[in-house]
């Protein structure tokens, strides 16, 4: 996507933000920054989905928010939304997309006062739409596909940017009871650890004990090995809630 498209709804948002003027250049300058990177580092391919580098700037964004540093905030989302927008945008690498490519940015770079408004209105949408936790995000980042209509890939691309920074720019506080349930689930999910690990300790136990009473050292790795990878497979698989937890706590600075 063209630099005066990411720049105008960087633009944009951050007037919802609210924030002093002085860190409208930080904004602006991640936003436009992974183009920079382009001849550097040619395995960033902007128009395809790069889902955990957008996840991993997002969270990263959230961390600073919630810190008070709003600078490095600024400049960890600034990159994401520029992944974002780009992922919008079918990638001009094939031969007949090429052309639908030049004609789309070069459309989306034309501001009128219409698109404007519509700029303005997709980040009102985005904002009201938008919750404030990873799941979320990850929700908004696995929706995203190529789209090849001028207005709707422009309005897509915007809204989706709006929700993502709102939010990152949502409440610092927890939902209620969710430190409480962080806290109950990482006890059982430690306990469940440690009871691996003394299963697995038995079992290296056992082993040692039937390959010298036996003489069969092909024992050996089914004790040592085979076996404590099913128990920490087994026991660690219907941990899912735990990590989910993990994911939402750590989104309000929860250790
Ligand atoms: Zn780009």
């Amino acid at each position: 996507m063209r630099k005066e498209v990411h720049v105008q709804i960087a633009k944009e948002l951050f007037k919802k933000l609210n924030l002093p003027k002085n860190y409208e250049k930080v904004f602006i300058r991640a936003v436009v920054e992974p183009d920079r990177w382009r001849r550097r580092h040619p395995r960033y391919k902007h128009h395809y989905l790069q889902y955990y580098t957008i996840l991993d700037y997002v969270k990263r964004a959230r961390e600073a928010y919630i810190n008070g540093y709003i600078q490095a905030c600024l400049q960890n989302l600034g990159i994401a939304l520029h992944f974002i927008q780009d992922a919008f945008i079918p990638s001009p690498r094939t031969r007949e997309l090429r052309k639908s490519h030049q004609h789309l940015e070069g459309k989306v770079a034309s501001f009128k006062g219409e698109t404007l408004f519509m700029l303005r209105n997709a980040i009102d949408e985005g904002f009201m739409v938008s919750v404030s936790s990873p799941k979320f995000i990850e929700n908004v980042l696995s929706n995203i596909q190529w789209i090849y209509d001028e207005d709707e890939v422009l309005k897509c691309a915007t809204k989706t940017s709006a929700m993502i920074t709102a939010a990152v720019f949502g409440p610092k506080d927890p939902p209620s009871g969710l430190r409480e349930k962080y806290r109950m689930l990482k006890e059982e999910h430690d306990k469940r650890i440690s009871k691996a690990s003394i299963i697995s300790l038995i079992s290296a136990i056992i082993g040692l004990t039937l390959t010298i009473l036996l003489e069969n050292i092909y024992l050996l790795p089914i004790f040592f090995f085979i076996i404590p990878i099913l128990i920490y497979a087994g026991i660690l698989s219907d941990d899912e809630e735990f990590y989910e937890v993990k994911e939402e706590a750590s989104w309000y600075g929860i250790k």
